[in-house]
């Protein structure tokens, strides 16, 4: 057991992404009490910030005739529209008032590039653009790398998916994130983490169960032995 390699990445608790934000994902304001409870078991925390400029090529307000929710082509891929959201500076783009990780070590921000988003806590969404998390991650001797916050169907899953791939041994903390789409969540993202990344729930932060069981067992012992016991 070393969970000074562990660290807790608590993604895009933002107003704007919370009830009265821009861009709110339900329930989002739900996952602050318990990142702050998961944020008190890990020595390492590193928070990540969606940060755009004004006019981000990302919000369908820079595309003359698109709405929010849209698709737009871009040169990296097919992009979603959004609402602005997040502008750099704004209250919108500010933690939640209730974030409470004083020793988070580590502010990633993302997307503040104009003509790119970033999804991903890793790469951005042309997924060769770095945002340094990896190689600080790998700095730093942290190899465990545990997700939580907003929105699982996007920037949480695929930074998951981006850790696997970095070689992290990577977990999702569900009932410490909230998708944007319910109805979706299990066609697009669970298939797509199958087999990939480790996936728990806290149950209220007194302990810890896998949810996928298939050869995990070994790592919910630990998961428990470590964090909630
Ligand atoms: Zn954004």
């Amino acid at each position: 057991m070393n969970s000074e390699s562990d660290v807790l990445i608590v993604i895009d608790v933002q107003n704007d992404f919370c009830a009265g934000g821009a861009l709110a994902v339900p329930g989002g304001e739900a996952v602050v009490e318990l990142a702050n409870r998961l944020g008190r078991r890990f020595a390492n925390v590193v928070l990540t910030q969606d940060w755009h400029p004004a006019g981000h090529l990302s919000f369908a307000s820079s595309h003359e005739g698109k709405a929010p929710f849209e698709t737009t082509d871009m040169p990296y891929g097919p992009q979603v529209l959004w609402p602005d959201h997040c502008v750099q500076g704004s209250a919108g783009a500010a933690f939640h008032r209730n974030l409470d990780i004083p020793h988070a070590a580590l502010v990633v921000r993302k997307g503040f590039r104009l003509e790119i988003d970033s999804y991903s806590a890793f790469f951005e969404n042309d997924h060769a653009t770095a945002t340094g998390l990896g190689g600080y991650l790998r700095e730093r001797g942290l190899s465990r790398v545990y997700l939580s916050g907003l929105a699982t169907d996007f920037c949480v899953q695929f930074s998951a998916l981006d850790a696997r791939e970095q070689g992290f041994e990577t977990t999702v903390i569900e009932d410490a994130c909230r998708a944007g789409d319910n109805e979706e969540i299990d066609d697009r993202y669970l298939k797509k983490l199958r087999g990939e990344v480790y996936r728990v729930e806290t149950d209220d932060g007194t302990k810890a169960r896998m949810l996928n069981l298939d050869g995990m067992r070994e790592r919910l012992y630990r998961f428990l032995a470590e964090k909630f016991v």
